[in-house]
C-alpha cells in the first residue's frame, strides 16, 4: 500500500499550515516526518487519516483517491502521543474495540486479541486495566489496538513523546519490528532527529508548512540542500567560502583544489561565494598546522570540552586573523553554549575516544583545525552584502520587509560593507547578493558594482512592502541560467506567485513573436528540470520602458527580477533606457538584478584587467596548500 499526496494544502485562519505538499511513499516504507514544533507535521498526518479536510490537492492510498473518504473507511491505524486508551475497559477490550464496532464475532475477536498482545509482547496482560500498566506498556496497547482491524497504513504521531528515554528505545524497536513483519506503509511524526535517524527508511523535513527536502537519512545528513536542513539534522558548522579556478577558500586558507570541486547544477561558471557545511566529526584537531592530515582551516583557543560517553564535544574559537565567517545570520545561530563574540567564528567539533587518546585537550589550549570533508550547498545566495554606508540607509535596508523575510527563511547572514571579510571584495568574485537603496542614484551604483564583478544586486526602495508577486524579465539567452538559479532560490523563501514575462514590441515581425514564446517555454522547462519549481508565463506587448513605468507605480507590490547580459559600460545605458522607471525615486517595486558580463568583452579584457580570483596566491601555491587527499562532496543535492 502506497500513500500519495498531490499538492496538498490546508489553511487555518492565519494562512496555510500545510502548503503545496507533494509526496509519494512506497509500499512498506517507513517514512518519518521531521520538523520543529508548529511546522505542520500533525496536520499532514491528520489529513492522511481523514481527521481533517484538505482545502486543495489529492490524497490517495494505493491508487485509490481517499481525499473525500471518511476516516474509518480509509483503512488506516492511528497512534497518538497520549495513549488515549479507554480507561473503563480492560487491555483486551481496548485491543478488540475496532473489531467489535465492525461486528466481528466473539471467537474471531479473541483469537486476534491474543495474536496482537503477543505481537507487542504483552501476553497475559489482557485482563488488566490501563492504569495498572506503565506508560510504555500502555503505548504498546495503543499500537496493538491500532493494528486490530489490519490496516494497511499505520500513522503514528509522536508516539514516544510522553515516555522516558529507555522505554522509548524499547518501544521504537517494537514498532519497527511489527512494521517490518506486517510490511505496513508507515508515517511517523517526530521532532526528534535521533528518533528519525533510527527508524526511517526515508525522512521528510517540514518547515513553515512546506516539505523542504526528502531523502534517506544519510544522504540528507551528508548532502543537504538548504541551511535549514543542514542545521536541523545534527550539528553543523556553516562557513562562507569562495570557490574559484584555484579551489575552495575559507577565510585565508584553501581547503580543496579547483579540479576536485564539481560544478553546481545550473551554474556553469561556479566562481562565487558558497556555503560550506562541515560536520563536527569532520574536523581534525592537532597541536600544530604541520601535523594535520587534512586541509588546514586555522587555529584557535579551546573554549569548552564536554565528555559524553563515546565521544567528546569541543568548542573552539577561531582567531579572527583567519578571516573565517559564519554562513548563518547572527540571529539564527544556536543559542546555548557560548555566544559568538562579534564576528569571531566558533567551531563545533566531536572527537572519538581514539582521537582523545592521541591528544588530550582542555579549555584555554591553542589548537590547529583541519577539514577532512565538506559539502557545498547549491544555494546561489550565500550572504547579503549591504553596499550602502550611511547609517540611516543601512538601517532602512536591514528593516525592509523583503530582506527580513528572505533572511529569516534562509537563515542567511546580512553583512555590512565594513564587516565583510577583507578578502571577499576582490574583483571578479561574486560575494553574495549586493543590497542597495533604490532611487535616482542607484543605476550609477549598480554599474560601478557590476564593473567590480558583482553579478547579483538587490535594489530596495525606502517604503517597499513585502512583494505579493515576482515578475521575471530576461530576454538575454546568455543571462538565463544564472537568473533562474537566483529566482529559484528566492521563490523557495517567499510565498509570492512567480511569472516569467517576455516583452514584445507591437510592431515586431512574426519571427520575433515566435522567439518570445520560445524563450518562455525554455525558461519554464529549465526551472522545472534543474530547480524542481513551476512558474507562470506571460507575453507583454509593449516596450520595456512602458512595462517598467507601469510596474514602478503598481498598487500590488512586486519583486522584479531582471536578467541582463551586457558589457559593464553598456549596463548603465540599458538600465536607464529600458528600466529607468523602476529605479526612480517614486518606484515601489523591488528590483533584483542578475547581471551577466558579455563574453566578447570578457575575452578581450580577461587577461589584463581582471585579476585572478585570489591574487595573493599563484595556482601552484593553491594546489600545494590543498592536500590531494581531501574527499570532496559534490555541491548538488541528491
Ligand atoms: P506540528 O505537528 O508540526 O507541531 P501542527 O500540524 O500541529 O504542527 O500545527 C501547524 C500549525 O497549524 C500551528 O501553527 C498550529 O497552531 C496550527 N493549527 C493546527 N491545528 C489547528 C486548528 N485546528 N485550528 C487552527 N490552527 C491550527
Ligand atoms: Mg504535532
Amino acid at each position: 500500500m502506497s500513500i500519495t499526496f498531490e499538492q496538498v494544502t490546508k489553511r487555518y485562519n492565519a494562512g496555510p499550515v500545510v502548503n503545496d505538499v507533494s509526496l509519494r511513499i512506497g509500499p512498506g516504507e517507513f517514512f518519518v516526518l521531521l520538523g520543529p514544533s508548529g511546522s505542520g507535521k500533525s496536520t499532514l498526518l491528520r489529513l492522511a487519516a481523514g481527521l481533517t479536510e484538505v482545502h486543495h490537492g489529492r490524497i490517495s492510498l494505493h491508487g485509490r483517491d481517499v481525499t473525500h473518504v471518511r476516516a474509518r473507511d480509509r483503512g488506516v491505524g492511528l497512534v497518538f502521543q497520549h495513549y488515549a486508551l479507554f480507561r473503563h475497559m480492560t487491555v483486551g477490550q481496548n485491543v478488540e474495540f475496532a473489531l467489535r464496532v465492525r461486528g466481528v464475532r466473539r471467537s474471531a475477536r479473541a483469537r486476534r486479541r491474543e495474536e496482537l498482545l503477543q505481537l507487542v509482547a504483552l501476553e497475559g496482560y489482557g485482563n488488566r486495566m490501563p492504569d495498572q500498566l506503565s506508560g510504555g506498556q500502555q503505548q504498546r496497547v495503543a499500537v496493538a489496538r491500532a493494528l486490530a482491524h489490519e490496516p494497511q497504513v499505520l500513522l503514528l504521531d509522536e508516539p514516544f513523546g510522553a515516555l522516558d528515554a529507555k522505554i522509548r528505545v524499547e518501544l521504537r524497536e517494537t514498532i519497527r519490528e511489527v512494521q517490518r513483519r506486517l510490511g505496513m506503509t508507515t508515517i511517523l511524526v517526530t521532532h526528534d532527529q535521533e528518533e528519525a535517524f533510527s527508524l526511517a527508511d526515508r525522512i521528510g523535513i517540514m518547515h513553515n508548512g512546506r516539505l523542504l527536502e526528502t531523502g534517506r537519512p544519510e544522504s540528507l545528513y551528508r548532502h543537504p540542500a538548504t541551511r535549514f536542513v543542514a542545521t536541523f539534522l545534527g550539528a553543523a558548522n556553516l562557513f562562507l567560502g569562495e570557490r574559484g579556478p584555484s579551489g575552495l577558500r575559507l577565510g585565508k586558507r584553501f581547503i580543496a583544489s579547483g579540479t576536485s570541486l564539481r560544478a553546481v547544477k545550473g551554474d556553469p561558471s561556479g566562481d562565487h561565494e558558497v556555503v560550506t557545511v562541515v560536520r563536527p566529526e569532520d574536523i581534525e584537531v592537532s597541536e600544530h598546522d604541520e601535523q594535520l592530515d587534512s586541509g588546514a582551516l586555522g587555529a584557535g583557543q579551546v573554549l569548552s570540552v564536554d565528555f559524553n560517553g563515546a565521544s567528546e564535544r569541543l568548542r573552539v574559537q577561531l582567531e579572527p586573523e583567519w578571516d573565517v565567517t559564519s554562513a548563518i545570520g547572527r540571529e539564527h545561530r544556536a543559542v546555548g553554549g557560548t555566544a559568538p563574540t562579534g564576528e569571531q567564528q566558533i567551531v563545533d567539533i566531536t572527537r572519538t575516544s581514539a582521537e582523545q587518546a592521541r591528544l588530550a585537550l582542555k579549555p584555554g589550549l591553542r589548537v590547529a583545525l583541519g577539514i577532512r570533508r565538506f559539502h557545498l550547498l547549491p544555494t546561489p545566495i550565500a550572504s547579503f552584502r549591504l553596499l550602502a554606508t550611511a547609517p540611516a540607509t543601512v538601517a532602512a535596508l536591514r528593516s525592509s520587509p523583503l530582506l527580513r523575510q528572505l533572511v529569516e527563511s534562509m537563515q542567511a547572514p546580512v553583512l555590512d560593507a565594513q564587516d565583510a571579510p577583507t578578502g571577499s571584495e576582490r574583483e571578479g568574485i561574486q560575494a553574495g547578493v549586493g543590497v542597495i537603496a533604490a532611487g535616482s542614484h542607484s543605476i550609477g551604483e549598480i554599474a560601478r558594482a557590476a564593473a567590480q564583478g558583482r553579478r547579483w544586486l538587490l535594489c530596495i526602495p525606502p517604503r517597499a512592502a513585502l512583494p505579493a508577486r515576482i515578475l521575471i524579465q530576461c530576454d538575454y539567452e546568455a543571462a538565463r541560467s544564472s537568473t533562474l538559479r537566483l529566482v529559484a532560490s528566492v521563490m523557495r523563501h517567499l510565498s509570492a506567485e512567480a511569472t516569467f514575462v517576455s516583452l514584445q514590441s507591437p510592431a515586431a515581425p512574426r519571427a520575433e513573436a515566435t522567439s518570445a514564446f520560445r524563450r518562455l517555454l525554455d525558461a519554464r522547462a529549465e526551472l522545472q528540470e534543474i530547480h524542481g519549481l513551476d512558474i507562470r508565463t506571460d507575453v507583454h506587448i509593449g516596450d520595456p520602458a512602458s512595462w517598467a513605468a507601469q510596474l514602478a507605480v503598481t498598487a500590488q507590490p512586486a519583486l522584479v527580477v531582471l536578467g541582463v547580459e551586457s558589457t559593464p559600460s553598456d549596463l548603465e545605458r540599458i538600465l536607464s533606457s529600458d528600466f529607468g522607471a523602476l529605479f526612480s525615486d517614486v518606484s515601489t517595486s523591488v528590483v533584483l538584478l542578475s547581471y551577466t558580463e558579455s563574453q566578447a568583452q570578457l575575452a578581450g579584457v580577461r587577461l589584463d584587467t581582471m585579476s585572478p580570483l585570489f591574487p595573493a596566491q599563484t595556482p601552484q601555491g593553491a594546489a600545494a596548500a590543498a592536500p590531494a587527499a581531501v574527499p570532496v562532496l559534490p555541491g548538488t543535492p541528491a
